[in-house]
């Protein structure tokens, strides 16, 4: 947990960024249940999801590690891409993944439903994993990130903080809010607060459990560029010297200023880096060439 001063206002980070090269941020979290057990049965993991996606590189990493072997399915891999890996796609290609494209004339329906499908044909040497590891087993490694905020806060005596984080499937975000004592605030970056909200119902109905959605006025697209994180990306790190994802944590942290300033919040507030950061390699290069930054 670090303390850092932004916009002056202190905040404090807590950096699952620097959990490990591998498996940092909120995969760690998410896979720690695989990490930490032993599955004699299991040969193999599938996952699908987008081909630049942390969770590949991550359940690549797992794979590795347990000596099993990763299939990934995508909607469509990019010629120059094949050519030219990067990020995590080139990352996970160098740990072993096996990744495929599913052919769209397959795909009378979405990726999810599609593999929803595809699962109930696998054996019990076969561990699927739902995109961004949507799925109960995330709750054990969340929950051990709750317990580290919990003990932290008694620590420090710290009144009820605000937890922010921002969300892809919002599975850490709702587990965290399950376990912990305070509220949890996030916002949705891939797909509308609808979207989030049907994300949160899949892993409980209980909406005691669902954190609380920060709404933005401007439509942001998942993985589009936009000047405005770019430039809030450059100031946190000048003012804190520390190095944010570009996909997901520039919507969190404008959301968070603007909740904060909305409603002249004057309470500790706890921020999740999830890490992400070789996400950052493919993203930097693209905001070079678009506004020559
Ligand atoms: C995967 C990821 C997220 C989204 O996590 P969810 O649990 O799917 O909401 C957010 N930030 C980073 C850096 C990630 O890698």
């Amino acid at each position: 947990m670090q303390s850092v001063r932004f916009n002056n206002r202190n905040f404090y980070i807590k950096r699952d960024d620097l959990l490990s090269q591998e498996f940092s941020g909120n995969k760690a979290r998410k896979f720690a249940y695989f990490l930490n057990n032993d599955f004699p049965e299991i040969e193999k993991i599938v996952g699908y999801g987008s081909v630049q996606a942390n969770s590949l590189y991550s359940l690549a990493a797992l794979a590795k590690l347990k000596g099993w072997q990763l299939t990934f399915y995508c909607h469509h891999i990019p010629a120059w891409l094949k050519q030219q890996p990067t990020g995590n796609y080139k990352a996970a290609l160098a740990l072993g993944a096996d990744i495929l494209e599913v052919d769209a004339t397959q795909l009378d329906s979405n990726l999810d439903d599609y593999m929803t499908k595809l699962a109930l044909s696998f054996d019990s040497s076969v561990q699927f994993v739902p995109e961004g590891g949507r799925c109960l087993y995330a709750e054990y490694g969340v929950k051990q990130l709750a317990d580290e905020i919990i003990e932290f806060v008694k620590s420090e005596k710290l009144n009820a903080p605000i937890i922010m984080l921002p969300a892809g499937t919002g599975t850490t975000a709702l587990y965290l809010q399950k376990n912990l004592p305070y509220q949890v605030l996030s916002c949705a970056c891939v797909g509308d607060d609808k979207y989030l909200a049907q994300q949160f119902a899949m892993l409980t109905e209980n909406q005691k459990f669902w954190p609380q959605i920060l709404s933005q006025t401007k439509k942001y697209h998942f993985g589009k560029l936009y000047p405005e994180f770019f430039s809030l990306w450059q100031n946190l790190l000048a003012q804190t010297q520390v190095e944010f994802d570009l996909l997901y944590d520039p919507l969190g942290w404008l959301n968070l200023l603007s909740y904060i300033e909305k409603n002249q919040i004057d309470s500790e507030i706890i921020y999740i880096h999830q890490g992400g950061l070789l996400g950052n390699e493919s993203m930097k290069p693209r905001y070079e060439r678009k506004y020559g930054l």
